[in-house]
This record gives structure tokens, sequence and C-alpha cells, in this order.
């Protein structure tokens, strides 16, 4: 969890937060279209704060070329190499703003007050001291912050992870005191899915912190898991839309009062998630203490499991049990609890052919039949649900992946999610 503390500072200014992705940057000529969208916030009076991630592709490429030379770079100088991203951004936006006669600077994480812990590619903000940015704004209108990085206590610089930054931008209206932060995409906003699998998606034009943390978490790209949770903390309503258009897009804010859209809309979101894969263990002691064992492995080797499910024992002795990990942590997850089967008895294998459905809306778990929806629409496609998963605001089921498709559209279906053509 971040810890960040803010006093904000004491203001006067109307201040706009907006944060530009890569793809709204991509090159000049789209910079220039940001620039102009800038320049009409500042015609109006106000004073913006702009974050924008590295142009396009940029911060995959530097990564690729620190992998060709070595497969597992020193992580301080990754951090050092990927900052560079958004700094060309930072000074290329701030150039063409000048260009187009607005005062503006730029600002690298560590300008704009950013500073982290020592957490080198996956960083936490500690502490945002926007001073220098307040300081600024009594000469230039526009300040542009490069996003998804700072600086740690002994000066390195670190970074907050990829899509890290829509964190910064939401930690920017943060220590600003601004109740809005716009982030500007390539999309119209938030989907019930992803358009790209089931196009009759539909754009959610309101969503609560929690449904949008369990989507973002479930790798709905759209926006950084810390940025929603950045946002909750600091009551941060982020109003994601997007760059080539200037209809609304999707608010992202606290509906937990709003009893009425609760009942009237149970499910939000439908989401899957084929990044996990399975670890089946069988031929365990079926006594306490063993599924310690096991998860303490785990946690010592740093590994995070998502879904746990423990069978009903064959006989009496022995027991299983199947837990996902994230696929690149597949081998780490089987070295890591090699060493407690050796000594217990038992065999662990890794199933990667699955994937994880889940449907998501803040009164899931308070609102009866939603499980049930769901389990019927999955079995319509001949799916069979293998692994369950609940919470307050989520059920989740493990189905093998060459089915995965066809469930989200017929869940996505049964919930009525469809757009209305
Ligand atoms: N440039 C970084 C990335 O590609 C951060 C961001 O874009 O949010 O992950
Ligand atoms: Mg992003």
């Amino acid at each position: 969890m971040d810890m960040a503390s803010h006093s904000i500072p004491e203001h006067s200014y109307d201040i706009v937060v907006q944060k530009f992705g890569g793809t709204s940057v991509g090159d000049l000529e789209r910079i220039r279209k940001v620039a102009t969208r800038i320049g009409r916030y500042v015609e109006s009076g106000k004073k913006v704060a702009v974050t924008v991630s590295a142009m396009g592709r940029t911060t995959d490429r530097l990564i690729s070329m620190a992998k060709e030379i070595s497969s597992r770079p020193s992580r301080r100088e990754l951090d050092v190499l990927m900052a560079t991203g958004e700094q060309q951004s930072i000074a290329l936006v701030t150039m063409m703003l000048h260009s187009l006669g607005i005062k503006a600077a730029s600002f690298t994480g560590a300008q704009a007050g950013f500073l982290t812990n020592e957490q080198s590619g996956n960083a936490r903000i500690v502490e945002v001291n926007p001073e220098k940015m307040l300081k600024a704004f009594e000469e230039i209108d526009v300040a542009v912050v490069a996003g998804f990085q700072g600086v740690d206590d002994e000066g390195n610089i670190t970074t907050f992870g990829r899509g890290g930054s829509d964190t910064t931008a939401v930690a920017v209206a943060a220590a600003l005191g601004a109740s809005e932060c716009e982030i500007y995409t390539d999309t119209e906003g938030v989907y019930t899915t992803d358009p790209h699998v089931v196009p009759s998606a539909s754009k959610i034009d309101v969503i609560d912190y929690d449904e949008m943390l369990e989507l973002a978490s479930l790798g709905a790209k759209v926006l950084h898991p810390r940025a929603v949770w950045y946002g909750r903390r600091y009551g941060v309503k982020i109003h994601v839309r997007s760059s080539f258009s200037y209809s609304p897009g999707t608010i992202v804010t606290s509906l937990a009062e709003d009893k009425k859209m609760k009942t009237e809309r149970p499910v939000t979101g439908v989401a899957l998630d084929l990044n996990h894969s399975r670890i089946n263990v069988v031929g365990v002691p079926d006594h306490p203490g063993v599924a310690a064992d096991i998860f303490m492995a785990l946690g010592h080797a740093n590994i995070s499991v998502d879904m746990i499910i423990q069978g009903v024992p064959g006989d009496a002795s022995r027991q299983q049990m199947s837990f996902t990990v994230n696929k690149d942590q597949v081998e780490d997850a089987l070295d890591a609890i090699k060493p407690v089967l050796d000594k217990l008895g038992g065999t662990a294998v890794a199933d990667p052919k699955i994937a994880k459905l889940s449907v998501v809306g803040i009164a899931v778990g308070s609102t009866p039949g939603v499980a049930g929806q769901i389990f019927e629409a999955v079995s319509s496609v001949g799916a069979n649900i293998e692994m369950i998963a609940t919470s307050e605001v989520r059920v989740s089921v493990v189905i093998q992946d060459d089915k995965a498709k066809d469930a989200l559209k017929a869940v996505h279906t049964a919930f009525n999610l469809d757009a209305v053509q």
C-alpha cells in the first residue's frame, strides 16, 4: 500500500489535472493536438497540470534494448533508462505549448516532488510535494509532469510499474487538491468488457472505485490499479476519456451511497484473465500445517497466489489442493514448494491452459442469483467450472481457456451488458 501523506499547500489556482497516454503523444502531430486541447483550458483562465507517458511504444523499445544486453539487467539502471521515455515527452509537449504561445515548463518526477520507496521498477509513492509546481504557476500556466517516476530518499530514479503514469496524474491531483483528474486515452472510456473480444461491449458512464479496482487488477488495461486506489484514498474523481474526441467518457467515483443504482445494476463489467496458470498439488498429507507450509514457502519466494481450492480428500490421509499464480511465476512457484513436497510427500504440476472469468459489480455479493446466472451462462457454451472464488464485489470462475471467449460473450449477454444497437 502506498503510505503517501499530503498536506495540500494553500493556493488559489483553479487547477485542471490531465494525463495523456503514449498513443495520445505518439508523434509530433498528436502532440500538437494535445497542446491545442490544453490551450483551451488555459484560455478559460485555468492552470493545467499535465502528466504524459512515453511516446507510443518507447518504453517497450527501451526495455528490449536492455534485454539485448542482459536477460536480467540491473533494476536500478533499467529505471534510469525507462524514465527517459517520459522525459522526452515532457520536453516535446512543453516545446509544442511554447510554439502555441502558452507559458509552460516541464518537470521530471523528482522536480514534481515525487518521493518513493526504493523498490526499483515497482516503487510506491511515499510523498508528493508540489511546492515547486505551485511556485512555477506564478509564472506559467501549464506544468508538464513526467509520468511513472520519482526518486527514493537516496536520490535514485525509480519507476512505478508499467502503466504507472495514471498513478502520477491522480497523485498530482491529490497533491494539488484537485477534485478531478482527466485521463486521456485511445478509447472512449471504460467498457463492460474488452471491446476487442466482445464488440457489443458498452461504455460505462459511471463506475465505483471498488468495481474499477477489480476490473483494473484483472487486467483491463485502461487504468493502472494503483491510480484507482489513489483516487479512492484521496477522493479524486477519475474521468477516463478519449483524446480523439470531446465526448464525455467514464467517471470513476464513489457510488456506495447510491443504493438505487446498486439494485438496478448488480453487474458492471466482466473481465477475462488469461495471465494465470494453475498449480495442482496432489498426495500431500491431510493434517494441520500442510497448507501453511506450502503457502509460507510461496510467500517467502514473493509469489502472490490468486485463487485456492482444497479438494475433498480421496482417502483419509492424503489431500489435494490447487491454486493459481501469474504465468511468469509458475517456475518460481514450483521451485519454492519443491522442498516442502520432498519433505511431506506429494507432487505438483502446472496447468497453463486456464482462464479466469470474473463478474464485477458493487452489488454482486448482495444480489441473490448472480452466481447461478453466471454458472448457467458458462455451462451454456459447454465450459466446465473448475474453481470458484467470490467476494463482495466479484465472482470469478476458472475454466479451460479454449472456451473462455465464448463463455465471456455468454455471461456478458446474460447480464444485459450488450450495447443497444
Ligand atoms: N511509459 C510507461 C509504460 O509504458 C508508463 C505509462 O505509460 O503509463 O508502461
Ligand atoms: Mg495506460
